[in-house]
């Protein structure tokens, strides 16, 4: 069976990241990159907050960049599914989706979070073209617009509040007729002016031309009637989902199934186990903010191995 100092599951920010550190310490990483090569940013066409950028990059392009930084130091880089980890005893056994079984001295998870979208097929049609589940991503684009965050959560809560800075108009619309947001969040959002919330309302359709977004039908639930918004930015903020299923039962998740790190770690509670990026983080969930993990990741797997052999 084929045995690799330091497997990388994902190839998001984090996945990558970690693959350049890992191989400039001379640990031969594998990476496999899953369903969704180069992860969420590959869904965006313009990633004005990234590092190093100075006129923005479009999403494709900076994993693109990551990929071949992280190969040009001999990361092995797969296209494959992990399907199956076994963390009781390492080195540790993975399968991949074609069949090929490896045991790995390290292992850096690095699989991402999916947003939840509302499954209409007017959100899918707009999506990138005004329709956005990252308020700190792509506000900026909506600037003296009038936009609308649907949820009723601490994320809707704060990218409403997040938006009213920079947009004329928030509409928060929510199914219930109080937030689940906590009572700091949910006091900031009713005391903020141009910040309106729409109680006890879903959205059902996303309208708009060949520009994108101009607006949104939103149904009272228990009437039925239908209003309607005109808003130039929607934004989906129904909760996060971590890719953790693989992991269920190995290792310590919180309630929302995140991967639990130590405090300024990437320590799982699995020894020889780090997790990166979104996986672990449902606070920040930023391209950056992923990559600075994937490097820390790599650094502490790298002393791990190191403090075995001393
Ligand atoms: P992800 O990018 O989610 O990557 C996860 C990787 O894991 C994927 O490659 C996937 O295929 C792989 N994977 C999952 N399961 C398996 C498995 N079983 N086997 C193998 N591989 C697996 N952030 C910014 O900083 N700026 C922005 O402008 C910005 N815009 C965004 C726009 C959109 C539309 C979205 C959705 C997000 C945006 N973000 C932005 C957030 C940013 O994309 C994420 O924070 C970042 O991608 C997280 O990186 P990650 O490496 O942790 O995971
Ligand atoms: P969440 O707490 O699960 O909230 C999701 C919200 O979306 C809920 O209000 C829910 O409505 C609504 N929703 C879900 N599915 C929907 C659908 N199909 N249609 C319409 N509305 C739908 O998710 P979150 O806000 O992302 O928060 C996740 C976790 O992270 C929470 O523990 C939260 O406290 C934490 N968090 C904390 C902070 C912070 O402290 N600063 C910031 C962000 C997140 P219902 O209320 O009716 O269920």
């Amino acid at each position: 069976m084929e045995k690799v100092k330091c497997l990388i599951i994902g190839s998001g920010p984090a996945g990558f990241t970690a693959a350049i550190y890992a191989a400039r310490a001379d640990m031969h990483p594998v990476l496999y990159t899953g369903i969704q090569p180069g992860g969420q940013l590959t869904t965006t066409n313009e990633v004005d907050n990234f590092p190093g950028y100075p006129e923005g990059i479009p999403g494709p392009q900076l994993m693109e960049d990551l990929q071949q930084q992280a190969k040009r130091f001999d990361t092995d880089v797969r296209m494959g599914i992990v399907t199956k980890v076994s963390l009781s005893e390492r080195p540790f056994h993975v399968i991949v989706d074609d069949g090929t079984e490896l045991l790995a001295e390290t292992l850096i998870i690095a699989t991402g979070a999916t947003a939840r979208y509302l499954g209409l097929s007017s959100e899918h049609q707009y999506k990138g073209r005004g329709v956005s589940a990252c308020a700190t991503c792509d506000g900026f684009f909506y600037r003296g617009q009038d936009v609308a965050v649907v949820g009723g959560g601490d994320t809707a809560a704060e990218e409403a509040t997040y938006l009213s800075k920079m947009c004329r108009k928030v509409y928060l619309i929510h199914r219930r007729n109080e937030l689940r947001a906590s009572k700091a969040m949910q006091h900031r959002v009713l005391n903020t002016k141009n910040l309106e919330v729409i109680w006890d309302h879903v959205p059902v359709e996303i309208l708009g031309d060949s520009k994108g977004v101009n607006g949104v039908l939103a149904e009272h639930v228990k009437t039925g009637i239908r209003q309607k918004l005109d808003i130039q930015g929607f934004f989906v903020a129904i909760g996060h989902t971590p890719n953790t299923d693989l992991f269920t039962g190995q290792l310590k998740l919180d309630q929302n199934r995140y991967i639990i790190t130590e405090p300024d770690s990437t320590k799982t509670s699995v020894e020889g186990v780090f997790a990166c990026g979104d996986v672990q983080d449902h606070v920040f969930r930023q391209a950056i903010t992923a990559a600075g993990t994937g490097c820390m990741a790599a650094l502490e797997a790298e002393r791990f191995l190191a403090s075995l052999e001393s």
